[in-house]
């Protein structure tokens, strides 16, 4: 990481960028507040790091220990803020409700969804065209005719869309819909796939995988950063633990580790952490409580007829509850939920 005086100029910061690149490495600049900081990721010598150090305008050149420079706060201190398409804002100061069905199941289905959380002012809906089942016999999801609707749903309410892509090849197709686009916890390590939604020009949100470390996580964020997406947000959606009375266990500690360890937006899930509607709205609320940037909360207008997720699924009225209690709490950590 070379670290740019405060008074380092726009030529100074170019001549880093062009002599790191002369070394066979790739630079990423950070323009912070007070000052610039030039990321180096590749194969430096020690040699080469000192002949940076040398040049007009960098203070210091420091060697990351971590393996995440780029997703690490140190590259980057201040918050990261992503803009999606209709204006909403994931990071800062706001809280971003995300909600919708788990699937894409229909258009009368899904424009019941997307109506019913636009009403409380949610302005990302979230639904999947493309589903990571466990069994290969359960609804897979409608694909691109899902795409299209819910595009044209979110579009007549003023939504902004996030929704799966699970497959490298299908990068393209889904940034061609959506505004975010989620990587589910099933694929935080498919590695052509974090490659794909690195190359993309499309905000990723990067869920945790089933059993993954907080490391193992960021490293997966940083391949996306590495390939030149600087959108990246995180979701921490419950991991595997011994209690079989929930479907996964929130790890509610991960918000202030992150937090700590890096500037990217943390979006928490507590629908498939709960697997249980009862039980969304509390850890929802703490999840507020504790410092998340964003919720992605499964809402269905009938519950017990979805075809994925049902037992997990809010209904309206269940969903307008939490939406309250959740703004309240929001406030109560100076913050609001957006
Ligand atoms: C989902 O959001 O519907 C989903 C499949 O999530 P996860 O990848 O966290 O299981
Ligand atoms: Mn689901």
């Amino acid at each position: 990481m070379i670290v740019m005086s405060a008074k380092a100029t726009p030529a100074e910061v170019r001549a880093v960028v062009a002599k790191v690149r002369l070394l066979g490495c790739t630079p990423h600049v950070s323009h912070g507040r007070e000052r610039t900081i030039v990321g180096v990721v590749g194969h430096e010598r020690d040699s080469d790091l000192d002949a940076v150090a040398a040049l007009d305008g960098v203070e210091r050149v420091v060697r990351v220990l971590n393996d995440y420079p780029l997703a690490s706060r140190d590259f980057h201190p201040a918050d990261r803020v992503i803009t999606l398409g209709n204006g909403a804002i994931l990071g800062g100061q706001g809280v971003l409700m995300m909600a919708g069905p788990c699937a894409v199941e229909g258009r009368q289905q899904l424009t019941e969804s997307a109506e019913a959380v636009a009403a409380r002012g949610v302005k990302v809906l979230r639904g999947g065209a493309f589903k990571p089942r466990t069994s290969p016999y359960s609804f897979q999801g409608l694909g691109e005719e899902g795409l299209k609707m819910l595009r044209e749903v979110a579009d007549d309410l003023g939504l902004a869309v996030v929704t799966e892509v699970l497959s490298s090849e299908d990068v393209e197709l889904v940034a061609s819909y959506a505004d975010l686009l989620q990587v589910g916890a099933r694929n935080m390590q498919n590695y052509r796939l974090l490659q794909a939604c690195g190359a993309v020009d499309r905000p990723v949100l990067l869920k945790r995988g089933l059993a993954a470390t907080l490391d193992e996580w960021m490293q997966a964020a940083e391949y996306i950063l590495a390939g030149g997406n600087q959108q990246v947000a995180l979701c921490e959606r419950g991991i595997r633990a011994f209690e079989p009375s929930v479907r996964f266990t929130l790890d509610i500690t991960a918000i202030p580790v992150l937090k700590q360890l890096t500037s990217l937006p943390i979006v928490v899930d507590p629908s498939h952490a709960a697997g249980r509607a009862e039980y969304v709205g509390a850890i929802a609320r703490a999840a507020v409580a504790a410092g998340a940037d964003g919720l992605l909360v499964e809402v269905h207008p009938r519950p017990s007829e979805a075809l994925s997720d049902g037992a997990q699924s809010l209904d309206p009225a269940s969903f307008d509850r939490l939406y309250q209690q959740a703004g309240r709490v929001a406030e109560a950590v100076d913050r609001c939920l957006v």
